[in-house]
């Protein structure tokens, strides 16, 4: 247990919450037994690194641990199908687990989001036979790693301009570029990696690379980071890296449309780790409100501090909500493939899920610092580190302002699209 300037002791994790969250929503939609399963892993798992991922957040270093507990308690397949060896969880049960995983904090999400959200269902929805084959048991089994290459130095909020090339080269291609601020990057053993012809105007096509070419090479691992310590965030290079030919992912030149696809997913994924970070904050506060005692009372009896905890109770609540209505769209969707109204509708659901949830993590993070004082400044109070990680929510999958552009064009057209 780390120690040092913490002015009390704290505990880290306090969890009722999260149960509530369960039978609430099995209340209502029905949990079947299977996924009330995967949910209890999903609470031994979150007890198992909440040490761990603390410590290392004290020390501002990467994590290994939270692969190998994930993988210990079978969850790092939870959304592919059973039949590729996951656990075949709908995206309601997905928001479940990652918003329980989120009260360890976002370090864990990253991981999580982007090996199952952006990599996995990227294969799993755009790949064909072989390739699932090939790819999704080892990525539930934690033998493949997946990590999502489509940032570079010059195109981040603008993926269409990036830069990263391919050239036809026997039975493969060649890749060049860099990709910058990737989660797992250093660690993954699969990238998704976005490319577009070197010759020509063509747009770009998705590729599924072997981290082991001697074409790539993890530049450097981007350690200076404001938070988000524990979880891997690397800059990659692609010297002539080799791809195979049955290792193009979707069709060329339909790359986007993977990435766009898989964001989908993987917004409603840390929007649901967002909201286990409000429900943290809540019980951090709720712990530390009413036993630190001043002005003759226990904090909580002052009716400032209850502000704070009615914002955070109030953002905790909507949000929650909010995604498990992105996940069941999500799920509709899924039933329905061919229906364009209810792709659309599922998208702007998950823009408008991320987008506030990572918002209102952020302030309940502030306000939780806030309710805990001088104590709260302190990198060893539980709830700096939400505010430290829950920050990188409202940059990564889309940022805030692109959020509210995709948000607004949803609703007056896309004929207002203000980012083409
Ligand atoms: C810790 C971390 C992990 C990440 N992990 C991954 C990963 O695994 N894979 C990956 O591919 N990427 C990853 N990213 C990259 C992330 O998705 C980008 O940082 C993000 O999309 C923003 O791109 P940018 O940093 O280039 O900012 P820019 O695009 O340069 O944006 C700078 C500012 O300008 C605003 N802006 C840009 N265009 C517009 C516009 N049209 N209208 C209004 N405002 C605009 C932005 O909203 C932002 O406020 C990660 C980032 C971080 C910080």
């Amino acid at each position: 247990m780390v120690k040092g300037m913490g002015a009390r002791p704290h505990r880290l994790g306090v969890e009722p919450l999260f149960q509530s969250s369960v039978d609430e929503v099995s209340r209502l939609v029905g949990l079947k037994k299977e996924e009330l399963i995967i949910l209890e892993d999903a609470d031994r798992a979150a007890s198992e690194l909440l040490v761990s991922e603390f410590e290392k957040y004290v020390e501002r270093k990467y994590n290994p641990e939270i692969m190998g507990v994930l993988k210990r308690n079978n969850l790092l397949g939870v959304p592919i199908m059973e039949e590729y060896g996951g656990r075949g969880a709908r995206q309601l049960v997905e928001a479940l687990f990652l918003e329980r995983m989120g009260q360890t904090g976002m370090g864990v999400i990253t991981f999580s989001d982007v090996h199952q959200c952006l990599g996995s269902l990227a294969v799993q929805d755009w790949g064909n036979e072989e390739q699932k084959a090939r790819y999704l048991p080892a990525a539930a089994k934690g033998d493949t790693i997946f990590a999502y290459g489509l940032t570079e130095p010059e195109a981040g909020s603008d993926p269409a301009s990036l830069k990263t090339s391919y050239v036809k080269d026997g039975g493969g291609y060649r890749l060049n570029g860099s990709k910058y601020l990737i989660s797992n990057g250093s660690i993954a053993t699969r990238m998704i990696i976005f490319a577009r012809p070197q010759e020509g105007p063509g747009t770009p096509t998705a590729f599924i690379l072997d981290t082991k070419d001697k074409g790539f090479s993890v530049d450097m691992r981007l350690e200076e980071k404001i938070g988000l310590f524990t979880s891997d965030t690397s800059m990659v290079s692609l010297d002539d890296a080799f791809v195979q030919s049955e290792d193009m992912l979707g069709q060329e030149g339909k790359g986007l449309a993977v990435a766009y696809s898989a964001l989908l997913n993987g917004r409603i994924g840390i929007g649901s780790g967002c909201v286990g970070v409000m429900e943290d904050c809540l019980n951090q506060v709720k712990e530390r409100a009413t036993t630190r005692v001043q002005h003759g009372k226990e904090i909580a009896r002052h009716q400032l501090i209850q502000r704070h905890v009615a914002y955070i109770e109030s953002s905790l609540e909507a949000c929650r909500w909010l995604i498990y209505r992105a996940a069941l769209k999500k799920d509709e969707y899924e039933k329905d493939l061919k229906n364009l109204a209810l792709r659309s509708e599922s998208d702007r659901l998950s823009a408008v899920a991320k987008y506030t949830a990572s918002r209102c993590a952020f302030g309940s993070a502030d306000r939780a610092v806030q309710c805990f004082g001088g104590f709260g400044y302190s990198i060893l109070s539980p709830v700096a580190k939400h505010f430290l990680d829950a920050r990188v929510a409202r940059i990564y999958e889309g940022t805030d302002e692109i959020m509210e552009l995709k948000i607004a064009s949803s609703v007056l057209g896309r004929e207002f699209e203000a980012y083409r």
